[in-house]
């Protein structure tokens, strides 16, 4: 199946127990990333687990024996100090190493484990196909990924250390047991009867943790209108902030409601596992022992010590084994999202042996598209030709599809049926990258960075001579004079976010700033989506002046509102509900009499309207 398809038919609170072989295959996937991060690390962490492991016993049930058994038989004092002074030294010498371990080794270790995963899932995050953006779903996986990515990894190494050192304990112990008494296994086993509860209530806390998450996310969102600027305006008209305090406030009357549907269950849940395990074991066990030695006198006193002494350990160490083996289900459950993310292959992705993309003819032939979900086709049967060098002016009411054309010319889809050509090869065939490099786009929801002016515009990490490239760049798109008149000029941090001496521009200005992406390199291609809806009709002017200036010999694609700016186009298509309706250059199209003049006649009467009134 594809992991798309996946993504949309999982419904997270329904979240199934994964099978034995799945739940081994993850936890087998989170030591490798550990070894993967650190040999050494992961080789002392194994090594003090084993050393460890049979100390617990040693120190208490076996020494016991020793003890019991030495006096029991007029034993030497000597071999049983000797016995105590090499438990003692064995302790102290775990003792100065944990010490070291944790102190030292751990904690940056761990560290490197939860960034390199991060790392990873921010990776397949950006590789990932912009349709999956439109899924929630999509979010919440990644949401929890990032997450589980601090310390999952690491308590999966606490349960395999864990259960390296109870079951030899348990295993030690129980054989103990078994020499005394063969029948006081019996009561030992009886906690593993208990598992089911156990799995049971860690299915629980997995669905209750899933079922959270899309209202942290909406709780999240709730939290950005009241601080993100981008909202400030809104906020403060009409009653935007009250109508989002009501969510805010559903939204935890829906964490009321999940606590109590998950709270009862499984505080039964942990009720029927104690009394299973304290009466029917631990007490179970005792009576018998001390049965057999008061009442049938088959057991000796020091026998009846050693089992009091064992019962208690192996009943609890148990006990802890099965919370243990049922924590390995609850961590396969958030690692298979993990996993689950960092196995999704994008449906456009990179083939490093393709060819690189360098230009030429954009051929768009006969293509259809439909966004996922949608009911009916967004284009239909688009086809145009884009020559080397030219300019395209794409037009047309909203909704019409221009900037989906705009997105496939762009792959960040692939079309439903038709094809994109450059170059006379299917763009499928190029490498992504290279293909994607070969166009400077200014979309008109922008985003600025908290980064330097600079890396704004090269969108890329600063490199010898771009701060001159960026002032040439911004001398062209008209953002120039505010710039420089900053302290820092293009040096400056754009915003205040993470840096006091930032700037906020207006949107305006942003424009100014994004548009000079386009004048900063000299790739074939530009592509502008209504890049001018925040200038005025002068510095729009200019700008366009400058953009046909800067990008001789490059092909130019643009959407504009304002069919004023479309005029000097070298052909004009309009776009009407997923079809190319008109084509041709503004006096065709004009002397056709159709749409398009028909549009341009409206809003130039609109303008010699708003001059006439001023
Ligand atoms: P234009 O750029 O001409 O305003 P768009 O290409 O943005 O038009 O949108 C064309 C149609 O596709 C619209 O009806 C819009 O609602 C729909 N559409 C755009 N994006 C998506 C999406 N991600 N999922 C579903 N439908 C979408």
């Amino acid at each position: 199946m594809k992991n798309k398809e996946k993504l949309n038919k999982q419904k997270p609170e329904k979240k199934k127990r994964l099978p034995v072989g799945r739940t081994i295959a993850n936890t087998v996937f989170a030591l490798k990333q550990v070894w993967h991060v650190s040999h050494s690390y992961f080789i002392i962490y194994f090594v003090n687990t084993i050393l460890y492991a049979p100390l617990n016993f040693l120190s208490s049930t076996y020494l016991l024996s020793v003890i019991v058994d030495g006096v029991k038989n007029n034993k030497p004092v000597e071999g049983i100090a000797a016995f105590i002074a090499f438990i003692a030294v064995w302790s102290i010498g775990m003792e100065l190493f944990s010490g070291v371990y944790w102190s030292i080794i751990s904690p940056g270790n761990q560290d490197k484990v939860a960034n390199y995963v991060r790392i990873k899932l921010s990776q397949k995050a950006a590789s990932a196909d912009l349709s999956c953006y439109e899924t929630p779903s999509f979010f919440d996986k990644y949401v929890k990924a990032m997450d589980e990515a601090n310390d999952r990894i690491y308590r999966v190494m606490g349960s395999v250390d864990n259960l390296i050192w109870r079951v030899t304990y348990i295993s030690l112990s129980s054989f103990l047991l078994f020499t005394i008494d063969p029948w006081l296994i019996l009561f030992m086993l009886f906690p593993l009867l208990m598992g089911i509860f156990r799995r049971m209530e860690r299915k629980l806390g997995h669905e209750y943790i899933t079922s959270q998450k899309p209202i942290n996310r909406k709780q999240d969102y709730v939290r950005r209108t009241f601080y993100q600027s981008d909202y400030s305006k809104e906020m403060r008209i009409g009653n935007m902030y009250v109508r989002m305090l009501r969510v805010y406030r559903d939204s935890f009357y829906e964490f009321r409601d999940l606590t109590r549907k998950y709270g009862f269950k499984t505080a039964i849940l942990s009720y029927l596992q104690n009394f299973g395990l304290e009466v029917v074991t631990i007490v179970g066990a005792l009576t018998y022992a001390v049965y057999k030695t008061v009442v049938l006198k088959e057991l000796t006193i020091g026998d009846c010590i050693i089992v009091l002494n064992a019962v208690g350990g192996v009943s609890y160490n148990l006990n802890n084994l099965l919370q243990n083996i049922a924590e390995f289900g609850e961590h396969a459950l958030y690692i298979d999202d993990m996993r689950y993310f960092l196995d999704y292959e994008p449906k456009i992705k990179e083939d490093e042996k393709a060819p690189k993309a360098n230009g030429g003819d954009i051929v768009v032939d006969n293509v259809t598209f439909r966004y996922e979900g949608a009911e009916k086709d967004t284009l239909k049967g688009v086809s145009m030709r884009i020559r080397k060098g030219e300019k395209i002016a794409l037009v047309g009411l909203n909704g019409s599809g221009k900037t989906t054309l705009v997105k496939m010319l762009l792959r960040f889809y692939d079309p439903k049926s038709g094809s994109i050509s450059l170059d006379g090869k299917d763009i499928k065939e190029y490498r992504l990258s290279s293909y994607r490099e070969s166009y400077s786009c200014v979309f008109q929801d922008f985003h600025m960075f908290s980064l330097p002016v600079v890396e704004n515009v090269t969108l890329r990490k600063r490199r010898e001579g771009d701060e001159e490239l960026v002032e040439n760049a911004l001398k062209e798109s008209g953002g120039y004079d505010k710039i420089m008149s900053l302290e820092n000029g293009v040096n400056t941090t754009l915003t205040k976010e993470f840096d006091e001496n930032g700037a906020n521009l207006s949107v305006g200005e942003q424009q100014k700033v994004s548009l000079a992406r386009i004048f900063a390199d000299d790739s074939p291609f530009i592509i502008l989506d209504e890049p001018s809806s925040a200038l005025d009709p002068i510095a729009e002017h200019k700008m366009f002046e400058n953009m046909m200036r800067a990008s001789e010999g490059r092909s130019v694609i643009f959407i504009s509102h304002r069919l004023s700016s479309a005029v000097s186009a070298d052909r004009i298509y309009l776009m009407d509900d997923g079809v190319i309706a008109e084509e041709g250059t503004h006096s065709e199209l004009m002397k056709k009499n159709g749409k398009y003049a028909n549009m341009f006649c409206l809003q130039a009467k609109n303008y010699v309207g708003k001059e006439a009134e001023a």
